[in-house]
């Protein structure tokens, strides 16, 4: 127990812990309702604003008058619906893939697929700046994790020169969650056909959002036939729940008999996956919401970078403004919530020393409005705690 008590300590102390939740009493727009406040959300991964669509609501209902509330089972045994079924199809059409395969969740989709594709033979190299759960997937299946600078190809190619195995993955994030860029995948697919290597993509965060029709960041780079394993999300853009991964049928034969958390898992309820078909139903057909939100994005990047704030230069909606220090990024995030807005700082560990910033995420429902007062108040805190001159 001293231990812990020690460890929240010092947490405290480097202004790296993490306090009680800010609970919602309302649906997840841009505005909602937050601890009884009415409050301007920029931290969402709902950038289409899909989570409240009235079109996914009355499919979610639907869905749950015919079926009920819970699946009742894995898939393997009772927890496959037709649903499920149309939903894979759509996925692997929508991804130009001859299979996908549903997870409960992205997190279970990493975590099964590089577990049971990978053993100790395996050398795994995996971009720095990749999502935990592929870090924990590599972890679970005593393969060789081999980490290479973030998006950098130079030490790529090093790192497999040196540690390369018997079989070799390299997987990486599409869009990245902390700095919203894009990995380099024309570049990454030259190396991996090099050596030999097979390729995976996580792109919770470029579905919807990148690439033809919405389809992601594969598509954006046009390497859809290179990349071997896209895996994904239903909770971000697609406003849903739940993971996928596509690929070749076989790929995808393989994970339905040995990823573990596919097998053990009870299967999402049909309220969830309906809501999923209906969205990816309109990211195909309605272009629109993309090309506002990320011309939005732009505009709103470049007003902040002309203040005086760093700024990665990004082609998402994913906005980080470097603060630096963690505690200035805490009360710069904690003073505008009490304006009524909500951008969560993001501190170590989650992202390296120094590098503490406000990850501010923009969904195509916000108004010109509604970002002109965000960043007037930005601006302000910004200026209060010496992060820009004014
Ligand atoms: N990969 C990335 C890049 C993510 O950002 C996330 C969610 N934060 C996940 C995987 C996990 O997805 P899920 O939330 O569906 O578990």
């Amino acid at each position: 127990m001293t231990n812990i008590h020690q460890m929240m300590s010092a947490l405290k102390e480097k202004g790296l812990y993490r306090e009680d939740f800010k609970h919602l009493s309302s649906e997840q727009a841009h505005k909602v309702e937050m601890e009884g406040k009415e409050t301007i959300l920029l931290g969402s991964n709902n950038y289409l604003g899909l989570c409240s669509d009235i079109r996914l609501k009355e499919a979610a209902i639907d869905a749950t008058v015919k079926y009920g509330v819970g699946s009742g089972g894995s898939r393997l045994t009772t927890g496959s619906y037709d649903l499920h079924r149309a939903l894979e199809r759509k996925i692997a059409d929508f991804k130009g893939t001859q299979a996908s395969l549903i997870f409960n969740t992205g997190y279970m989709a990493n975590v099964g697929v590089i577990s049971s594709l990978c053993d100790r033979k395996w050398a795994i190299f995996s971009d720095k700046n990749n999502h935990a759960s592929i870090v924990d997937g590599c972890l679970l299946n005593g393969s060789r994790l081999v980490r290479y600078k973030h998006c950098d190809m130079g030490d790529l190619e090093r790192k497999i020169i040196e540690h390369r195995g018997s079989s070799n993955l390299i997987v990486t994030d599409g869009v990245f969650s902390m700095d919203g860029d894009v990995a380099p995948l024309d570049c990454i697919v030259k190396l991996a056909k090099k050596y030999g290597a097979i390729t995976m993509v996580d792109d919770a965060h470029g579905v919807g959002v990148l690439g033809e029709k919405g389809s992601g960041t594969v598509s954006h780079f046009r390497v859809d036939d290179e990349i071997d394993i896209q895996m994904g999300t239903l909770s971000k853009a697609i406003g849903s729940i739940g993971g996928y991964v596509a690929g070749k049928q076989c790929f995808i034969d393989y994970f339905r008999n040995f990823a573990r958390s596919f097998i053990y898992s009870t299967s999402l309820p049909p309220a969830s996956i309906a809501a999923s078909l209906k969205a990816i139903e309109i990211i195909e057909n309605e272009d629109s919401k993309r090309v506002h939100l990320l011309k939005m994005a732009n505009g709103f990047k470049n007003k902040l970078t002309d203040a005086g704030f760093i700024v990665s230069d990004t082609i998402t909606p994913i906005i980080p403004v470097i603060i630096g220090d963690a505690q200035k990024a805490v009360e710069i995030s904690k003073s505008l919530l009490q304006e009524g807005i909500f951008i969560p700082a993001i501190r170590p560990p989650t992202v390296s020393n120094g590098t503490s910033r406000l990850r501010l995420s923009l969904m195509a429902t916000h108004t010109d409005y509604e970002l002109e007062y965000v960043f007037d108040k930005l601006v302000f805190h910004a200026k209060r705690l010496g992060v820009i001159e004014g």
